[in-house]
């Protein structure tokens, strides 16, 4: 093995130590920056030419969009909150009870609907508590059932189960455990979205630190003295990457040493590439550890971001959902003119419908949001000017959006996944958080609590 990056002695047991984090996302940002805090030796491979992950603001016309995470989802004690607070950035609150809902006809739901609709909801959430087991689909199948639904209200309450469970897990029913219906991943208070993007946490986090971009991490080797990674330049494994264009035309990939010796390493690798065995672990990772792997699901949400040149919806309301016939169709659109972001609507996707407009070309995915937004707003509203979209299922680096519980899994899966192998490897990462699951903040303090764990295993 030649071109080592670390020339150091493994395990060398000191208050300083070799330690590498792999994935340059909030997990691997706040391992690095908390064990740099200690005194360590801290280098960051990642695939991208970017830090941030899953947290990726970009450019549309003159709005500041998130492609990836787009809210700090509750701001009371959230850590996430906190910095953008000591970074003096403006953050605004997203007014998640201001929805506009109409029928498959573009016929506005009244308020009175809406109490009834809610009112189903919070006795199915009763429901689903008592009985975690199985499919979120068969219990709403069920319960649908036992209200005797038909015609408006039965479209309207699968939209409510659409926009208040399957869109914010990032799933078709069918995928998720009935228990996970009203589960909460956020902090108390606001969800808040920070001006100028959510980037500038990761980026700021990212500041003094030693990252080695376009660093794909194959192979991880470990034993009772320390680790061997081999990694390889991304854009050599994989020529046509979804980092956002990020790479220059033409350029000779950088050579990079292939072989990093370090005592520990910290792995954050996204569950969507953990499953698919891209990453291989020498000796391979404990049973357990695989089992959980394999257990917990990945979903996926994807974004298509319009910019139009003139508002022609109701400027003042959050969010609008359009009921469908087949209730994996509906779609949830946020209008980011009341946080300061104007002309711009933001369209959820998500499970098969997302997975599915992740192979379709741009004009396709385009289409489908206008013809909603036709029937919603009439059919004289204007093209956008421009729009950006996700590709998060595609993603080599990603490969889905983020965790759920499907079906005979549960929350604690997560916490196996989070235990380190011998004290050598430890894990991080949005999958690795039982409380705070498949969220920015949940994945930040994955990776404070992993350098807490190498800081009491050196002692
Ligand atoms: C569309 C969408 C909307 C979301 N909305 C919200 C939201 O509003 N609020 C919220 O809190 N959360 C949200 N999330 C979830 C949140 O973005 C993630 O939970 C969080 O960013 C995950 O951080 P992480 O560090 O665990 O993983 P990641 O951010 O994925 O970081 C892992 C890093 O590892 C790198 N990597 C992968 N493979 C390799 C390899 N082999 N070698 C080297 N590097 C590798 C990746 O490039 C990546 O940079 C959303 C996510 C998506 C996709």
């Amino acid at each position: 093995m030649a071109g080592a990056l670390f020339a150091g002695q493994f395990g060398c047991g000191g208050i300083s130590e070799k330690i590498v984090v792999v994935g340059a996302g909030m997990a691997g940002l706040g391992a690095a920056s908390s064990l740099k805090a200690l005194g360590h030796e801290v280098v960051l491979l990642e695939a991208r030419s970017r830090v941030g992950g899953r947290i990726y603001s970009t450019d549309l016309g003159d709005s500041r969009v998130e492609l990836g995470a787009s809210w700090i989802h509750g701001i009371q004690g959230n850590p996430l909150y906190a910095m953008a607070q000591r970074l003096g950035l403006e953050t605004v609150a997203t007014d998640y009870d201001s929805e506009s809902a109409f029928d498959v006809d573009g016929v506005e739901f009244s308020d009175a609907q809406w109490a009834r609709v809610e009112g189903w909801m919070e006795r199915f959430y009763e429901r689903a508590a008592l009985e975690p087991d199985g499919s979120l689909q068969r219990l709403l199948e069920k319960f649908d059932g036992e209200l005797g639904l038909s015609g408006p209200m039965r479209r309207f309450f699968w939209l409510a189960a659409r926009i208040f469970v399957e869109i914010p897990e990032a799933v078709d029913a069918w995928e998720v455990a009935a228990g996970m219906a009203n589960w909460e991943s956020a902090f108390p208070g606001a969800n808040e979205i920070v001006s100028g993007g959510l980037g500038q946490l990761a980026e700021s986090l990212s500041e003094g630190l030693k990252i080695r971009f376009d660093t794909f991490v194959s192979e991880i080797h470990y034993d009772g003295k320390g680790v061997v990674l081999r990694a390889a330049p991304a854009e050599s494994l994989v020529p046509n990457l979804a980092c956002g264009g990020c790479h220059g035309s033409g350029a000779q990939p950088p050579v990079y040493e292939n072989v990093i010796r370090a005592d520990r390493v910290v792995v954050t690798l996204p569950l969507g590439v953990l499953k698919t065995g891209m990453v291989r672990f020498q000796p391979e990772l404990p049973r357990s550890k695989r089992i959980a792997i394999e257990r917990l699901g990945v979903g996926t949400m994807n974004k298509v971001i319009l910019r139009f040149h003139e508002t022609f919806w109701p400027r003042e309301t959050s969010f609008f959902a359009l009921a469908k016939e087949e209730s994996s169709q509906a779609m949830e659109l946020w209008n980011m003119e009341p946080d300061g972001v104007e002309k711009t609507l933001v369209a959820f996707m998500v499970g098969d419908q997302a997975r599915n407009a992740n192979v379709w070309n741009d004009q396709k995915a385009v289409e489908l949001v206008m013809g909603d937004l036709r029937t919603m707003f009439g059919g004289g509203i204007p093209a956008p000017a421009a729009f950006v979209r996700s590709g998060w299922h595609t993603d080599l680096f990603a490969l889905g959006s983020y965790p759920h519980v499907p079906p005979g899994a549960s929350l604690s899966e997560c916490d196996i996944l989070a235990m380190p192998v011998g004290d050598r490897v430890f894990f991080a990462g949005d999958a690795t958080d039982s409380e705070y699951m498949g969220t920015a903040h949940g994945a930040y303090l994955s990776g404070v609590r992993a350098a807490e764990e190498i800081r009491a295993v050196i002692g």
